[in-house]
């Protein structure tokens, strides 16, 4: 059995619900903390990490919308979440000795940096850490997409996508004792079949780029390492045989 890592450079998603644990709102450290040290042992590995944290445990636009708020200002709000968790996640990823950065789609200088490509990939050469906050910037987005977008950008190997379960399933599991999960299975497949991995954007962009999508359950400890072994439990999604 070999520990080589499959992937050089991946791009990890979590969902801002991932960080709340059993609270009905807001970050628990613990949940942080356990997601660091997942990210810290791929980086022993020596895989470069960029992460995408949403900002759904704390604000999503369409609430705002839904409510007969304005929408653009909704996703600004939901946004600014997404900064939020990856301060959070800086934090617990710094205590344990991991280097990292924060890179902010919007400007909030005194906070973090600003996005920018090159800069992205210049901390990630220096096996930093790299936290990309503030989705894609702009309203009418998910983080999906800018876990895509980004994926994209810092030519990574793979888009990890973390989930409440352990990959692709024809069903939902939860509800359906009958479902199956999928060991591979295509970005094309995923979309026609209306499969909710992530949103049609964030997944045609991934095809677009020939980056394979890989979902897991981002709640199992040490899940993230042990598919980067080639060792774990989750669905492959990808065009290439
Ligand atoms: N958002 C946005 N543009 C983006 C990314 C996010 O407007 O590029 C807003 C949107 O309101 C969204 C919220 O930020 O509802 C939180 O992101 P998301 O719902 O993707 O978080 P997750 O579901 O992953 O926790």
């Amino acid at each position: 059995m070999t520990s080589r890592p499959a992937y050089r450079r991946v791009l990890l998603k979590a969902s801002g619900e991932a960080l709340m644990g059993e609270q009905g709102f807001g970050i628990d450290v613990s949940v942080a903390d356990r997601i660091a040290a997942d990210v810290a042992e791929a980086r022993a590995m020596g895989v470069e990490v960029g992460i995408v944290i949403g900002g759904g445990n704390i604000f999503r636009g369409v609430a705002v919308a839904s409510a007969g708020g304005d929408r653009v200002t909704g996703d600004h709000m939901g946004m600014l979440a997404t900064v939020i968790n990856s301060l959070a996640l800086r934090t617990s990823l710094n205590k344990i000795g991991v280097e990292a950065v924060v890179l902010s789609a919007i400007a909030m200088p005194e906070l973090c940096e600003s996005f920018s490509q090159r800069q992205a990939t210049a901390y990630m050469d220096q096996g930093k850490v790299v936290i990309f906050a503030g989705g894609t910037g702009n309203p009418f987005f998910t983080t999906d997409s800018a876990a895509a977008l980004r994926a994209a950008e810092i030519g990574a190997d793979a888009l990890f996508k973390g989930t409440q379960v352990d990959g692709v399933y024809t069903a939902d599991p939860k509800r359906d004792p009958t479902a199956r999960r999928y060991e591979r299975i295509t970005h094309d497949e995923v979309i026609r079949g209306g499969l909710a991995i992530m949103d049609t954007a964030a997944i045609a962009l991934a095809r677009e780029n020939n980056i394979p999508i890989i979902v897991f359950s981002i709640h199992e400890k040490g899940g993230f390492g042990a598919i980067l072994r080639g060792e774990g439990r989750g669905t492959v999604v990808s065009d290439a045989s």
